[in-house]
């Protein structure tokens, strides 16, 4: 989930205003889909069906990402704009390691040939240590195997997520890859959040059958879990029948 969500802030860090990125992963694995979104504002959350899988660790000492995940399905990509407007696309899973599954999407669906590392390192007590990635994309006139050059040299840098956990900067490793003529356009702030609340959990109940939310205030109320970020709304019987005052009980 970490890896995708970095790979999906860094897609939508040209966006404009109010547009986001919503990527989903689905590889017939334990952890089930896994979905990130990123925001043009920089907000960033992720949710997986599963987040209790716990494998063993491969045996290079990573995460087995790839067999949590599985590799059998697609990678789904879907930017939506601030008219409601939406452009799809998909790939299928190389690895379901996600960066190169990225990778393959930017040069199925984007026609773009690039080079995709996004890391994670997660510390014995289960908390993130760091994460990042770098997106490299080669443009024409620039020949094709440029990016086979780019991925061996990210290749070469060994473990993203250790790197930037050990203090060196994003500069320095996108230096690293890329060569002194690195040239850095902006900055951009990114953090974890959300977009959920309690107007619109409140909406989702409204959608629900007038026999559905009596059964539920009968029941003492309802609470509505937001998949993204858990927090819980907590709706007591008199706002489950608000807007049923009206209307005759069965
Ligand atoms: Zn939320």
């Amino acid at each position: 989930m970490g890896r995708l969500m970095t790979a999906a802030a860094m897609l939508a860090a040209d966006f404009k205003a109010g547009e986001i990125l919503h990527c989903e992963v689905q590889g017939g694995g334990p952890a089930g889909r896994v979905i990130a979104e990123a925001f043009a504002s920089g907000l960033v959350r992720g949710r997986l069906d599963h987040p209790e899988v716990d494998l063993p660790l491969r045996a290079d000492g990573k995460l087995a990402v790839g067999q949590a995940v599985g590799r059998q399905g697609w990678l789904l990509v879907e930017r939506r704009f601030p008219d409601g407007g939406r452009y799809v696309s998909h790939s299928p899973l190389v690895s379901g390691e996600i960066g190169d599954d990225v990778a393959e999407f930017l040069r199925q669906s984007e026609q773009v040939p690039s080079a995709v590392a996004v890391g994670v390192l997660v510390g014995r007590d289960g908390a993130v240590a760091a994460a990042g990635g770098l997106v490299v994309q080669v443009l024409p006139p620039a020949p094709r195997e440029l990016v086979e050059q780019v991925a061996a040299r990210m290749e070469g840098l060994g473990s993203l997520s250790a790197r930037l956990a050990a203090g060196e900067s994003v500069e320095a490793v996108g230096t690293a890859v890329l060569g002194p003529d690195t040239h850095w356009h902006a900055r951009q702030p990114l953090y974890f959040g959300c977009t959920c609340s309690r107007d619109r959990s409140g909406e989702l109940l409204a959608a629900l059958s007038a026999e559905e939310r009596r059964a539920m205030a009968e029941q003492g109320g309802a609470e509505v879990v937001c998949h993204y970020c858990r927090t819980a709304y907590r709706f007591d019987a008199r706002e489950l029948l608000a807007d049923l005052a009206d209307k005759p009980a069965p």
